[in-house]
């Protein structure tokens, strides 16, 4: 499904955040990306994405899943707002997979940051995409939510098939949802393995010796 070899980038500040990384994602696996803040966990997703999401916070919810589309609509036409019956319908569809088709009229940015994943995990379907890439998609979260919202992912890689690369601050999320764990330490893999092969010695050489692995539940 994917393949990284040897990628490498320096920011044009001079820093090294990522040194030489390799591996490689067979199809429909879910792989966590852990690490601490600094490691280089969104470097690595945005150099895999090579793309900036547009913000169109201010639109409704349809909208914005409905922008989710655009590679395979007609240019002139969704410049303009306006979208096939059939893309309409989808956008429907991917709402009601996430549970928020009733929000479908209302302005995103009124959304709490649950619903808001939401709406980017149904844009995403939109596409219908073989891989989906997640930032810390519940960094933000309080924990009953993000379990909520690591669900719909989950349910993606389960029933669809995706492929997930998706970074995550703790690692209980990362155990509970991961079929394999990516640890980066200063941009370079630390670990590479199953999630139950984080033993306590594992764990402080990902995050430090004075770290505690917490639990949210
Ligand atoms: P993480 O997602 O694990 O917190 P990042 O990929 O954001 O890590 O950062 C990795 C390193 O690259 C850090 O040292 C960070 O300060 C640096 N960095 C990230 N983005 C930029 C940028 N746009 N310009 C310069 N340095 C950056």
């Amino acid at each position: 499904m994917l393949e990284i070899q040897h990628l490498t980038k320096r920011y044009p500040s001079g820093t090294l955040a990522l040194d030489d990384i390799s591996f490689s994602v067979p199809d429909g696996q879910f792989l966590v990306i852990i690490g601490l803040s600094g490691s280089g966990k969104s470097t690595l997703l945005r150099c895999i994405n090579r793309l900036i999401e547009p913000t169109v916070h201010r639109s409704t919810v349809m909208t914005n899943v409905l922008a989710g589309r655009l590679g395979y609509a007609n240019p002139l036409l969704s410049t303009l707002g306006v979208f096939s019956e059939a893309d309409k319908q989808r956008a429907m569809a991917s709402l009601q997979r996430v549970g928020i088709a009733d929000k479908a009229a209302v302005r995103a940015d009124t959304l709490s940051g649950g619903q808001q994943q939401r709406v980017g995990i149904a844009r995403a379907l939109m596409q219908e995409p073989k891989l989906l890439l997640a930032d810390e998609p519940v960094a933000s979260l309080d924990p009953a939510i993000s379990h909520s919202v690591m669900k719909y992912i989950q349910q993606l890689n389960r029933q669809d098939n995706v492929t997930v690369l998706c970074s995550l601050h703790f690692l209980d999320l990362a155990r509970a949802y991961g079929h394999r764990i990516i640890a980066l330490k200063a941009g370079r893999i630390v670990f590479d393995g199953l999630p139950k092969d984080i033993d306590e010695k594992r764990f402080k050489e990902i995050y430090g010796e004075e770290a505690v692995e917490v639990n949210i539940r």
